[in-house]
Parts: C-alpha cells; structure tokens; sequence
C-alpha cells in the first residue's frame, strides 16, 4: 500500500493496541527505571487546532485558591520580597514571602503586597485640614502616593471635607501651610452602597484620579483610585481576592510556637496563604501546625511539605492541607540529597504524590529544579498543578539584593536557606529564622543542605514571567491541550504520551555540532 487516504490511515491505527510511547504509569514504572528527573523524558506531540494564545493555564494551588498563571516563587531570601511578590501576582501566579527575617518585617512587606491595588480602598489614608504640606509629603514617602482625603476629625468616618493630590502639592514651597488653604472643595464623590462597577463608571467620567465614598452623613467610607483602573487593564491575569480586588499574597513560616505570632501579624496584613516551610514536612510539627491554623485562622489556606513520598503526603492531607510542596533535594541549590541521603528524583516524586492527592482534591506544587519552560511543562505533565521556581526567578530586578559584575558578567546572589550564610544571618528581632527549615536552629555545629551562589541578570521579572507563560502556552499547544486541566486529564487517561531519553537522546535534544552560538531565550 503505497498511499494511504486519512480513513485508511486511521484504520491501521486501531490495530495497534497501544498508542505511540508510553503511559505516564509506564515512564515512572520505578521497576525498570528508578527515579526519574525531568531531563530523563520527553513528552510526545499531539494535534494542533487552536492558537497558542487561547491556552488557558489556570490553577489551583490550594482547595480553594485559582490562579491563572501556576507560578509561585520560592519563599528565599534572594528571591520573594513585597517587588517580586508584586509581580507575581500581577503576572498571575503568587510569591511567597520568606521568613530570615522579623514577623514585623515580613507582615509589612504582605501589607505591601495587599496594598498594592485596590477595589474600594477601606482603610485609606486620611488628614485633617489641621495638618500640614509637610505631613502629605512624609505620606508620599513612606507609602508612594499622595491622594489623600480630608475630613473634620482627620480619620476614617470623618464628615469629608476636601481632598489633597499630588497636584495641590507640587509648587508648594512652604511645608508649614496647611491643608486647609491647599486642598480642594469642589468634590466628585460617590454614595455608600454603589456598586464598584458603578463607581469606576464614575471615576472614569469624572476624569478625576480619587473617588471618595461618602454615608448619607457626607462622612468618609472609602476611596477609589483611577490608577488601580489602569493596574486592572494592564494586568488582566493578576491574582487577586474576588472581592477586594487585591492581590494574592502568600509568606513561609515555621512550624515553632513563636510561628504562631508571626502568623497572627501575618494574617492581619491580610495574607491570603501561608507555607510551612520545611524540607521534610511529614512531622509532628507540621501535623499541629496545621491544625492550629485550620482553627485559628480559618480564612488562610495552608500548603504543607515538602514531602516526595505518598506516606507523608497521607499524613499532611489527613491533618488538613489545603495544598502540598513537592520536592526534597531537587533544588539548584541545594545539597541535602549529598547530605543527608535522603530525597527522590523530582519527576517520580511530582508524579507519586500528585497522583496520591489528587484522590483526595489537593493541588501539588513541584518544588525544585525548575530550570527552563520545558521543566515547567513537565511538572504540569506529571500531576502538578502549579511549580514553585527560586533559581529561575532569581536574578530579576524584583528580587532582593543588588547586581555586581563578575568577568564582565551582570549577576545577582542566589542562595540556599539552608546555606550556613542564610542559617547565620541574625536577624533584628527573632534570632536565625532559616535554621528552622533544616531543624537546626539549637544544633551547636551546623549542617549545610545549601549552598551560595549567583545568577545572571534576568531583566524585569514582568517580561521573564510573561516568556515563561507564553513558552508554557505553545509547549501545551503541540502536546495539543487546550488548558492545564485538559492536560491533566488526558495524562491521567493516558492520551498524553511519553518518552525516556537515553544520554544520547539528551544530547541530541540539546545544542550539538556547533563551533560556538548564543543563546537568546526570548524577545
Ligand atoms: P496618588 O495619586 O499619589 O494617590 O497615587 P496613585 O493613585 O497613582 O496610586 C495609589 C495606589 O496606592 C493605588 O493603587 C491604591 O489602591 C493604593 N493605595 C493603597 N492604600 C492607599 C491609601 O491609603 N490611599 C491612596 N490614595 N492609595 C492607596
Ligand atoms: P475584570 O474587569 O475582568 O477584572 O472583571 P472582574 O469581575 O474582576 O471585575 C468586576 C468589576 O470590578 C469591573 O468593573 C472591574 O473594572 C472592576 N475591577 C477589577 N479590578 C479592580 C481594581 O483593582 N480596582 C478597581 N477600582 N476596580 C476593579
Ligand atoms: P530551584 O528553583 O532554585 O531549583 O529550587 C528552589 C527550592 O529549593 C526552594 O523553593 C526550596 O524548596 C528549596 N531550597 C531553598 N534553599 C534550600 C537549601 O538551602 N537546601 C535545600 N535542600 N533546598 C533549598
């Protein structure tokens, strides 16, 4: 038969009993593999008839939590402060917060995160007429904007008076006159009880830059800002709180009777999740702590871990987990497979404990290695529902720490929290806070499962984000699904195929046979 038409080729088809490659079961058949990590295989092509663009990657991270970028970055202290957590979350994904540092610092930086962008702003800054140029300007630098309504009384539910924007302050050399002769009268505002549509229709009409919202008694409820309008527009993927309209934030803590307090300062800034960050979560402590959240602070969804294994996975989901953190050792940074002997390649790790909890409706997030969009892939392949990323993020402007060059090469710290240099920074209230994910925070000598490093210059997290999401939307489109969740299913009925990749299949996938190139990722 020389020339097949498409219902003779489909007919040959069927008389093979399998489709082409192999099951995920069959690739992670530890049997005749061992643990396997994310270079050992490739996935299978399927059909295209859709646009890479109509992809769509939403998430849960937790039971209850969506996102519509599966990204989190890591809760380290050169990777996810309130810059990095911001983007994140306008991005779509969500940072975590890291916790080498005081329960005050880090509560501030998930106040900044949740204060970034508003829907009604409940709690604005208020003056009275009484105050001066000089107080606006104090305002402007310690929280970066100056609309600020007045009232009589100088507070929230004070009769409203007049309002002060950047503009009644710009030529106003004299920081000792008072709002009272500066700020202006004549106010658009809107009653208590509209709707935020309802006022954004009027913000935009109105041309102005705040909305107050006034009671019945002209006395202030709320503000609305015209600049959050635009932050909405220009970031149709942002996680935020459906009805706040903020951003999603999330912070690591411990699992030690003063990680209690820092979660309750924590959950007063607003934190939406929290991580207990430990490299090996099927504990006693783990197990408590849950339960202590689950009672005490019900409003925040907890993600549990790490664990690689499906026994610990059962532990941490029948005390509670809304969420769990693949990975032990799998890390860029990390030494704690060469250490302490313990760990799991990260495929067959992502796919054991995904495929456990998925029984029981809770979302994984592999933790780990992540080191390219094809990583990321991969993870979703096998069962994660979102990947945590700290190498790969590092480097960005958002992250923490300043560049430096090293032979003629911009680079950024990046470094393990269980690196001495992390374990030994003091910090200003509560003593070491990274001991406490390795458990070594009494030990007198103490074990390294990290180690320091740097990375190169990554640009502005915002554009990376966006190449990471749109690598990760053509990759699906040539797998042929049209979003995570029918990606998922189609691994789980054993649509999506796979391959193992010999060594010399690794270097045939890779860059070969050339004198020299370079490698530019996107632009
Ligand atoms: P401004 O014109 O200097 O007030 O600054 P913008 O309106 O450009 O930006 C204010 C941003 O800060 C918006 O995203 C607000 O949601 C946010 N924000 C958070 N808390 C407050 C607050 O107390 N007052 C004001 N004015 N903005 C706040
Ligand atoms: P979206 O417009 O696609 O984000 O749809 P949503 O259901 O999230 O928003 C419903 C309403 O809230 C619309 O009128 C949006 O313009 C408005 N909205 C969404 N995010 C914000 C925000 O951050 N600030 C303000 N003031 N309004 C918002
Ligand atoms: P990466 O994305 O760089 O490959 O890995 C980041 C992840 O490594 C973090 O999210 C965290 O789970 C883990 N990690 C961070 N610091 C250390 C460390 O010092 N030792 C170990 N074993 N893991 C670490």
């Amino acid at each position: 038969m020389s020339v097949l038409d498409h219902t003779q080729a489909l007919s040959v088809l069927k008389e093979y009993k399998e489709r082409d490659g192999l099951s995920a079961e069959q690739l992670l058949d530890e049997q005749w593999s061992g643990g396997l990590t994310y270079n050992d295989f490739l996935i299978l092509p399927g059909y295209i008839d859709f646009p890479a663009h109509k992809v769509n990657l939403e998430s849960h991270i937790t039971k209850k939590i969506t996102v519509r970028t599966p990204f989190l970055s890591s809760p380290m202290d050169t990777v996810t402060e309130a810059d990095m957590a911001i983007s994140m979350a306008l991005l779509g994904g969500i940072g975590i917060i890291h916790h080498n540092c005081s329960a005050e610092e880090q509560a501030e930086m998930v106040r900044k995160v949740k204060k970034f962008e508003n829907g009604f702003i409940m709690d604005p800054i208020v003056l009275s007429p009484q105050h001066t140029v000089a107080d606006v300007k104090d305002v402007k630098e310690a929280h970066g904007f100056c609309g600020i309504p007045i009232t009589d009384t100088g507070k929230m539910k004070g009769k409203l008076v007049g309002i002060v924007t950047a503009r009644d302050i710009q030529f106003q050399s004299d920081d000792a006159s008072t709002l009272e002769s500066i700020m202006t009268t004549d106010l658009v505002v809107a009653k208590q009880g509209i709707t935020l549509a309802d006022a954004n229709r009027i913000l935009f009409t109105s041309k102005k830059g705040k909305l107050p919202i006034v009671d019945e008694a002209g006395c202030l409820v709320s503000l609305l800002a015209r600049s959050d309008l635009l932050k909405n527009q220009n970031y149709p993927l942002a996680s935020k709180s459906p009805s706040s309209k903020q951003l999603l934030a999330g912070a690591a803590i411990g699992t030690r009777e003063d990680d209690k307090e820092r979660l309750a300062l924590l959950a007063d800034a607003g934190l939406d999740v929290v991580i207990l960050d430990s490299s090996q979560g099927n504990s006693i402590y783990q197990v408590e702590m849950i339960k202590w959240i689950k009672a005490n602070f019900p409003q925040v969804e907890v993600i549990a871990g790490n664990v690689v294994t499906r026994e610990q996975a059962a532990t941490l989901i029948a005390a509670g987990a809304d969420g769990l953190r693949i990975g032990m050792g799998s890390g860029s940074i990390c030494i704690t497979q060469e250490v302490m002997a313990c760990g799991r390649p990260q495929a067959t790790a992502v796919f054991r404990v995904s495929e456990f909890a998925r029984r029981f409706g809770v979302p994984t997030i592999a933790d780990g290695g992540i080191g390219n969009v094809g990583h990321i892939v991969k993870a979703l392949a096998l069962g994660a529902s979102a990947v945590m990323m700290g190498g790969l993020l590092a480097g960005c402007e958002e992250t923490p720490g300043t560049y430096f060059f090293k032979d003629g090469v911009r680079l950024k710290r990046y470094r393990g929290m269980g690196s001495i240099d992390a374990m030994t920074k003091v910090n200003s209230k509560d003593g070491n806070a990274a001991t406490k994910r390795y458990f070594s925070e009494g030990d007198t000598v103490k074990v390294a499962q990290g180690v320091v490093g740097s990375v190169v210059d990554k640009g502005s997290a915002r554009s990376f984000l966006t190449y990471l999401i749109t690598g990760v939307q053509h990759s699906l489109q040539d797998i042929g699904c049209l979003s995570a969740d029918a990606f998922h299913k189609a691994v789980y009925d054993g649509q999506v195929r796979f391959e193992k990749r010999t060594a010399a299949a690794q270097l045939e996938g890779g860059v070969h046979g050339l004198h020299s190139y370079e490698k530019k990722l996107y632009a």
